[in-house]
């Protein structure tokens, strides 16, 4: 039996490890198949999938999709997809800049509360992939304007804080239309963080949503369960990772998500 995780960030997005980090401490720990899901970027599939292949390591094609349901916020994994369709890939190019001119107005933001960090540095942090609040709160942190990544949420990042900017997102008809369209499925990413999530759930998947992410670090026992026979019910599958981001957060989850190859069926049979 092997196992997966399949929800994982690099610094392409706002992980801090390398793609090539990702595949050998996942191969440590004994998993062999592997998404790297790196918000709005699928830069790090076409990177490693060479040396994944040479490493034994089964690598999907993935990414994490920012998409607004009602005015909620909800994370939608897409899964082995045509990565070289360029409906996708223009998409998520278009995201990747506002994200660039979202980090400029919170920088600008940050320096009229008197919190004085440098563009440069949070462009550094996000070395040319895709910019988020974590890179300004990693500048905030090492300028000392804070004590830790969620602390800069709590107090400055977080949505109604006074340096948070709101970011353009894709419908959720619209995203899991296109995912299809390009051969792809799509799962609710840790589906318990959401407001609501209970009326929620069921209604994405309706919606055409393939799958829950039922086995993640912030998702318990008791609603992995509940999830697994909602999906179970309506025909859906379930999938699960670890949403590794590295030194990004405070705590690094590689690992403590395996998911037994026999439950990913629907992804695997389209690889
Ligand atoms: P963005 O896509 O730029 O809005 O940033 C969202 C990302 O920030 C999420 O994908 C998480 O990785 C991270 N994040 C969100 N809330 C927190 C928090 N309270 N503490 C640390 N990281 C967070
Ligand atoms: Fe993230
Ligand atoms: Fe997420
Ligand atoms: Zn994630």
């Amino acid at each position: 039996m092997r196992y997966a995780d399949l929800h994982l960030h690099t610094y392409h997005s706002d992980g801090t490890r390398s793609p090539r980090e990702v595949i050998d401490l996942a191969r440590d720990r004994g998993i062999t198949i592997v998404a790297i899901s790196d918000h709005d970027n699928v830069a790090a599939f076409f990177e490693i999938k060479p040396y994944a292949n040479e490493s034994g390591v089964t690598l999907i094609a993935a990414t994490e999709l920012s998409c607004i349901v009602d005015g909620v916020d909800v994370h939608l994994l897409a899964y082995a997809f045509d990565a070289t369709d360029e409906r996708l890939n223009q998409r998520l190019g278009k995201f990747r800049e506002t994200r660039q001119n979202r980090g400029a107005l919170m920088v600008e933001k940050l320096r009229s509360l008197g919190c004085a960090i440098e563009l440069r540095r949070v462009e550094q942090l996000a070395a040319g992939g895709a910019m988020g609040r974590p890179h300004v709160a990693r500048a905030l942190v090492e300028a000392g304007y804070v004590d830790s990544v969620s602390d800069a949420f709590d107090k400055l990042l977080g949505a109604g804080k006074p340096a948070y900017v709101d970011k353009e997102r894709f419908r959720v008809d619209e995203a899991v239309a296109l995912v299809r369209a390009i051969g792809g499925v799509t799962s609710i990413a840790h589906p318990t963080l959401y407001p609501n999530h209970e009326q929620l759930v069921p209604r994405l998947l309706d919606a055409g949503v393939d799958a829950v992410e039922v086995f993640h670090p912030k998702v318990d026992a008791v609603w992995s369960e509940r999830y697994s026979n909602v999906a179970r019910f309506r025909g859906k599958f379930v999938t699960g990772g670890s949403d590794d981001h590295g030194a990004a957060k405070e705590v690094e989850t590689i690992g403590s998500v395996r998911v037994p190859e026999s439950l990913l069926a629907p992804i695997l049979e389209r690889l």
